[in-house]
């Protein structure tokens, strides 16, 4: 499953509720490899520039992620309770799906990081 300007739709509706509560940065956690235009630091920096244009309000998209893979993130948070965590694009009743590449991307990380997967998937 591929969803084309999926960053730039998670970015607008979220842009629009910062501008409305006066915060000027928001976190995107995209990661290393990433292949789509709409998570690059050039569309990142433009967004910020409509977003002044059209909110009249300044807002900087941070990326703090962009140069770790799933398995570093994963990593980075392994003492946290990361089955609360969600990244799936074709949830089932509330869980991952365990099917769409970001499952996949998961489930990898988890392994590659070598930390016990507590997601519940929909699918085995
Ligand atoms: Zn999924």
């Amino acid at each position: 499953v591929y969803l084309p300007g999926r960053n730039l739709l998670l970015l607008a509706k979220s842009t629009v509720w910062c501008a409305l509560h006066d915060v000027e940065a928001i976190a995107l956690g995209t990661l290393k490899g990433n292949p789509f235009a709409d998570s690059g630091a050039e569309f990142l920096s433009l967004f910020g520039s409509l977003v002044q244009l059209g909110l009249d309000r300044p807002l900087e998209v941070r990326t703090p992620f962009a140069g770790f893979t799933k398995a570093q993130v994963l990593e980075l948070g392994r003492d946290l309770s990361l089955e609360h965590t969600f990244s799936c694009i074709a949830p089932v009743a509330a869980h991952h799906c365990g099917r769409c590449n970001k499952c996949a991307e998961r489930r990898n990380g988890f392994a590659e990081a070598g930390i016990e997967d507590r997601t519940v998937y929909s699918a085995a």
